[in-house]
């Protein structure tokens, strides 16, 4: 479960690490009130679970209540990468002498935690380690060893701060660790963590956690009254609502092919498939989802999974990947078939879907499709052909280039 960047800070700051005055906002007039309260200039920030905020525009120093009103007119406005922004972080604007990135996480090949720094931040970390991978520095934590502050000033050392921040970035780093560790997370990041301060003036200079993203494993809820706290109406993604109420494992993504399957497993490798495929185009053509649908595929599980991956706007086709096991591929295509017919009569605009079968009667199944003449179903041999087909429809729908 990824946390906004107002809860994050909430969990940064129980532990003390320095983080500048700030107020949620979820409204104009509540974003000019908090402006007013935190003084000028002040910084909106947008409130999404995505990074590259700051890019796409959704971070914006103000600096009147005219400009604040602006702004968070326009912020509140914006969708950035798929993301509706829903509310606003209000926050003291930092004068910034240097920008470092942090972050501690769960690292799956080693089977350790992962802390990773550089003096080079700001940016997203994967763009210095591309670019400079010398200024990014790695240290793993033996889950079993302890972590204390002796442990923090080595690696703060190691790391390379600069020497006036290590004794700092020391505190800070063992305060990240214990937010990371009492959370359950699986991910504590803060880009930047800003050295900030007025030029000439030593004493006023310290470094200070600007942004925070928290992902919290999920798999803890309980230990953590099911992290209730965080549950906020507020930013919900309904899509994902409306698939939990339904018992669907939906996980809405952030591009345009819709991906179903039968199996965690499957669906993961049909999103890695449209993620190949989609990687010929520019822009890439990128998954819309993860929807697992599990053992049984009724005709009305499909239907409800199909109407729930088409309500994103943003998908322009469906990927169907079934692995026919107890369930044969003869009775899912006949559910797919139904589950069209009842969604063009319910009035849904349908986008075409492509259908790969496998396993138990998958001949069968897609003879039943092909049979079927459906303008807006075709059927696919293999796995990669139908990612490619459905990757195909999409591109040529929002006119992306082929590399
Ligand atoms: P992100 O783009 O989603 O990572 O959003 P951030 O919160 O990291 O903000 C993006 C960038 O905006 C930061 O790297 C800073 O350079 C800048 N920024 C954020 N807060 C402030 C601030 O208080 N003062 C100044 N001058 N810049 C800021
Ligand atoms: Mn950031």
């Amino acid at each position: 479960m990824d946390l906004y960047e107002y809860q994050a800070r909430e969990l940064l700051q129980e532990k003390d690490v320095p983080i500048p005055e700030g107020i949620f906002a979820s409204t104009v007039e509540e974003a000019v009130q908090a402006a007013n309260t935190i003084g000028y200039p002040c910084v909106l920030k947008a409130q999404v679970r995505i990074g590259h905020r700051g890019q796409a525009g959704g971070v914006k120093i103000v600096h009147d209540e005219d400009e604040a009103r602006f702004m968070s007119e326009h912020i509140l406005g914006m969708t950035i990468h798929g993301h509706k922004v829903r509310g606003l972080l209000v926050v003291e604007a930092a004068s910034i002498l240097h920008e470092y990135y942090v972050s501690i996480s769960v690292d799956r090949s080693s089977r350790d935690y992962d802390v990773l720094a550089t003096a080079a931040g700001g940016t997203e970390v994967e763009e210095i380690a591309k670019e400079h991978p010398e200024f990014v520095k790695r240290l793993h934590i033996n889950p079993l060893d302890d972590f204390d502050i002796n442990a923090a000033e080595k690696m703060a050392q190691e790391i390379g701060f600069h020497h006036a921040d290590t004794s700092q970035a020391a505190h800070i780093l063992l305060e990240m660790w214990k937010v990371f560790i009492e959370n359950d997370a699986t991910l504590v990041e803060i880009n930047p963590l800003a050295k900030v301060g007025i030029p000439d003036d030593e004493a006023s200079k310290h470094l200070m956690a600007l942004d925070a993203k928290i992902s919290l494993d999920s798999n803890a809820a309980f230990r953590h009254d099911g992290w209730s706290r965080f549950a906020t109406s507020y930013g919900h993604d309904e899509l994902e609502a409306q698939a939990a109420q339904l018992g669907l494992h939906y996980v809405h993504l952030d591009g345009n092919v819709g991906v179903i399957g039968n199996g965690a497993g499957l669906v993961m490798s049909s999103i890695d498939a449209v993620a190949d495929a989609g990687q010929d185009f520019d822009p890439k053509i990128k998954p819309a989802n993860f929807l697992d649908i599990g053992g049984g595929a009724s005709a009305q599980l499909m239907a409800q999974s199909l109407d729930i991956v088409m309500s994103d706007p943003q998908v322009k086709s469906v990927f169907i990947n079934v692995y026919g096991g107890i369930t044969s591929c003869k009775q899912v295509a006949q559910g797919i078939i139904e589950a069209v017919d009842k969604l063009i009569q319910n009035g849904t605009t349908l986008c075409d879907i492509v259908v790969r079968f496998d396993g138990n009667e998958a001949t069968e199944g897609l003879t039943i499709l092909d049979n079927a003449h459906h303008d807006n179903i075709h059927v696919a041999q293999t796995m990669d052909s139908a990612a490619e087909e459905a990757v195909n429809i999409a591109a040529r729908i929002l006119n992306c280039e082929s590399k």
